[in-house]
């Protein structure tokens, strides 16, 4: 099941763009609720591998299954 990235958690550090092994993870458009730039993952092309929830620093900015419902999708 694909990882899910909580638009309004997110901080925008972006630590987990460049690990991400099939470069799933993209910038959303403006700012989130925090005013802070945010990400998404593609949902269709994760793998489920978990790097990106190893290198979050941010705690609850990703989850370990997909919550369309958590994440902006542009
Ligand atoms: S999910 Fe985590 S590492 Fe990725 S951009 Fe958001 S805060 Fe940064
Ligand atoms: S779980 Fe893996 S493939 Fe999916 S977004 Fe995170 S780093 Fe990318």
């Amino acid at each position: 099941m694909p990882h899910t990235i909580v638009t309004e958690t997110c901080e925008g550090i972006a630590d987990c763009v460049d690990a991400c092994p099939v470069a799933c993870i993209h910038p959303g458009p403006g700012k989130n609720g925090k005013g802070t730039d945010w990400y998404w993952i593609d949902f269709a092309t994760c793998i489920d591998c978990g790097i990106c929830f190893q290198v979050c620093p941010v705690e609850g900015a990703i989850v370990q299954e997909e919550r369309p419902d958590l994440q902006k999708t542009p």
